[in-house]
């Protein structure tokens, strides 16, 4: 039996526990946390159920197998790079393609471009490289690593690069977001311990002439010393034909996902070593159930100093991307051409001249400038918006200035009735701005849909029937939203969960990725069309059938830097630190510090025509996750500055929904200038950490009231029962 404890259990105090039991143990060697005990022959014969019981316990398995570790891992994993970008493995395809080796600035910047325009996640490129013939190039070396990570930076990508040495551990985790672990190297004991060290995640390739067993020994080694996480790597193996270089096992990665239940890459470049095979065998990975695609590509594959055979011209890479479904991260501007977001001193022009220079910075279509003109809403319209009308009701609409996210700028259109949000916002953009902006990524837009069923007979049977039936419940619910899936999205998974066995209180959860509509309506659709079958199959009473406003799978992550010097000095970067660190311990301060964030979000939904109340209950639901409420965006204190990140589900849509009746909402869309969903969502969430800088720094500083009650202030000039007397 292996026992694998909770991260902060005492091992030693477990272990005595156990002796209670009659199990005598023995702790498997390693350096990472938390520990594992391995139960000796000679111990009781105990049920597992008892030992779970024991406090400090977090699984038990009663087989032993020699990679207990790489058994608990988890098929799914956030990774997180240094630019910014959140790829969330086994939620959806990653493609990561490159050179096979980095060979000059100018090459990995130009394929670094074609790699982020196809959609693919990561930029692969050897610095160092393992080549069978001492004469052949063995990489340009560590001074490649910088090219490379220059170039990701630059295109918002992932890196993935290897490492032959543990010479070479500390420069390459530098870089590599997924650290590669080549297949000459995956039995160097040495090598990967010193790469597990760095607790980061790890991209493991399979040895020519391994067995599935010595390769899952490899990845243990790795997380007996501190992996983060490992994607096992099928490159092929050593085969029977001389017309591929390898041969690519795909029964391999097979078992890999769907046997032992892991995280599999496939890397049909080095499988084929011919370029004309790499395509169909990156899709068959796929079927066999890769995670993750890698793959060698070369705008002169004659050129290449390393593999051109292999390498796919810059078209087949564009190819396989949109055959696996993915979509460009960053389309060129619908509408015109690249436009800045920096207007100096837009505040201190009239209104009309303000209205001119959007025109021509945005090359705003004539619809949208005549809505600008005359604002308002045509009575006819808002009739059909709701009940009961009797007239509309005006905000002002104002501009969020200087953003720059992800390296392009945005104009945000704002709606509110606070004064001093879209100034401050704006301020701290322009602050973030100067270190390049915000950087960020959201997930696929799936929306979580609820299935109750009350007075199941047996709930743990109809959780194992669901289970069981899972790809035919996923196709009903398919059945109900054609023109979803006809654009590509659709349900993708389900989830069940059982609240109340005794009662048989059971609620199934679809996952349905809406692409860029905010959803609401489609996944009512799937819960109210599955319903009736889920009780034709597990009994009891259907009860609601309504989406989640808690929609775990559509997140949106955003980081900045901002340096102390345009923040106004160390002493405030250390106030603002101090300050997160306050909302982090106190939920009475965490609520107004989110408030600080939505006052940003809730002002960019509103001029576009989003459901703020939802992404209110996502925020504080999120926010509450946890034993107890948190920050939705957090800052530390960096030698520079600060550095903030920001996490929260985000439910917004580009179409559907009032996005196309409203014409101020039409405008505001053609202003925030976006083409996806997912890029909107990043653009709010930077509007929302923008905001909370702005708060933390004026609360930091001056304190709230100057500046505040500056701008209240003047609106108090408009109150006819106050006048001027009662700004004073
Ligand atoms: C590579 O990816 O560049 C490489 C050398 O791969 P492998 O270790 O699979 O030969
Ligand atoms: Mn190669």
């Amino acid at each position: 039996m292996i026992i694998l404890l909770e991260p902060q259990a005492d091992a030693k105090a477990v272990s005595a526990a156990l002796q209670g039991l009659g199990l005598w143990t023995r702790q498997l060697e390693g350096e990472r946390e938390p520990a594992i005990l391995e139960v000796e022959a000679h111990s009781a014969r105990v049920e597992p159920a008892a030992v779970l019981a024991l406090p400090g316990v977090a699984q038990v398995r009663p087989r032993r197998s020699q990679h207990p570790r790489v058994d608990a891992m988890p098929r799914t994993f956030a990774l997180r790079c240094g630019s910014g970008l959140v790829i969330r493995f086994g939620e959806e395809a990653v493609l990561a393609a490159g050179p096979c080796a980095v060979e000059s600035p100018e090459q990995i910047q130009q394929l670094a471009a074609l790699v982020a325009s196809s959609g693919a996640r990561l930029l692969r490129g050897g610095a160092f490289k393992p080549r069978t013939s001492p004469y052949s190039f063995q990489g340009a070396g560590a001074e490649a690593l910088r090219w490379l990570a220059e170039a990701a930076a630059a295109h918002h990508l992932g890196v993935i690069t290897e490492v032959m040495s543990e010479l070479q551990v500390d420069a390459v985790a530098e870089v590599a977001d997924l650290i590669q672990v080549g297949s000459r190297n995956m039995q160097n004991f040495a090598l990967l311990a010193a790469v597990g060290r760095k607790g980061k995640a790890v991209l493991l390739k399979r040895g020519r002439g391994a067995s599935v067993e010595d390769w899952l020994m490899a990845g243990e080694h790795l997380l007996a010393h501190g992996a983060a996480w490992v994607v096992f790597c099928e490159r092929g193996i050593a085969g029977l034909s001389n017309e591929t270089r390898n041969t690519l096992d795909l029964g391999a990665v097979a078992l890999l996902r769907h046997a032992h239940k892991l995280p599999v890459a496939v890397d049909p470049s080095h499988g084929a070593g011919r370029r004309d095979l790499v395509v169909p065998l990156a899709k068959a990975g796929v079927a066999a159930g890769a995670d993750l695609v890698l793959v060698e590509v070369h705008p002169q594959p004659a050129l290449a100093k390393s593999d051109g055979p292999q390498a796919l011209l810059p078209d087949q890479l564009l190819q396989l991307a949109a055959g696996l479904g993915l979509q460009p991260l960053e389309e060129p501007p619908a509408i015109g051409t690249a436009h800045t977001s920096r207007l100096p001193e837009f505040y201190k022009k009239s209104v009309e001249e303000r209205r001119r220079q959007l025109a021509r910075t945005l090359g705003l279509s004539a619809d949208a400038q005549r809505y600008l003109r005359h604002g308002g809403l045509d009575m006819a319209i808002a009739d059909r918006m709701s009940e009961n009308v009797v007239s509309t009701f005006a905000l002002p609409m104002a501009l969020g200035l200087n953003f720059r996210v992800n390296g392009r700028d945005h104009v945000v259109p704002m709606v509110v009735e606070e004064p001093s949000v879209v100034a401050a916002a704006s301020n701290a953009a322009r602050m973030v701005r100067a270190t390049g902006g915000f950087r960020g990524d959201a997930t696929t837009s799936v929306m979580t849909a609820q299935v109750q069923m009350d007075h199941v007979p047996d709930t743990a049977a109809a959780a194992k029937v669901i289970e069981e039936r899972r790809r035919e419940l996923v196709a009903i619910a398919n059945e109900a939203i054609p023109r979803m899936v006809a654009r590509g999205g659709g349900c993708v998974d389900l989830d069940v969960r059982v609240l109340d066995a005794e009662n048989g209180l059971l609620v199934v959860h679809l996952y349905v990725d809406v692409g860029d509509a905010m959803g609401a309506n489609v996944v009512d659709t799937v819960a109210e069309r599955v319903a009736p079958m889920l009780q034709e199959w597990v009994g009891g009473d259907i009860g609601l059938r309504i989406l989640s406003n808690l929609p775990l799978r559509r997140l949106v992550h955003v980081e900045c830097d901002v340096g102390a010097d345009f923040l106004g000095g160390e002493e405030l970067a250390d106030g603002i630190a101090r300050a997160s660190r306050f909302a982090e311990m106190d939920p009475f301060r965490a609520s107004t510090h989110n408030k600080g964030i939505l006052n940003g979000i809730d002002a960019a939904a509103v001029a576009l025509g989003q459901d703020w109340r939802a992404i209110e209950a996502g925020a504080h639901a999120f926010a509450g996750l946890s034993s107890q409420y948190r920050p939705l965006c957090t800052w530390q204190r960096t030698e520079k500055g600060l550095h903030g990140v920001l996490e929260m589900p985000l439910a917004i849509g580009t179409v559907g929904g009032s996005t196309r009746a409203h014409p101020g909402v039409r405008t505001a869309m053609e202003i925030v200038r976006v083409d996806s969903a997912r890029q909107l969502a990043v653009v709010m969430a930077a509007v929302g950490m923008a905001s909370n800088l702005a708060a933390l720094r004026a609360l930091a500083g001056e304190g709230i009231q100057q500046g505040h009650m500056r701008l209240h202030a003047r609106k108090s000039e408009l109150d006819p029962h106050l006048g001027k007397a009662g700004a004073a």
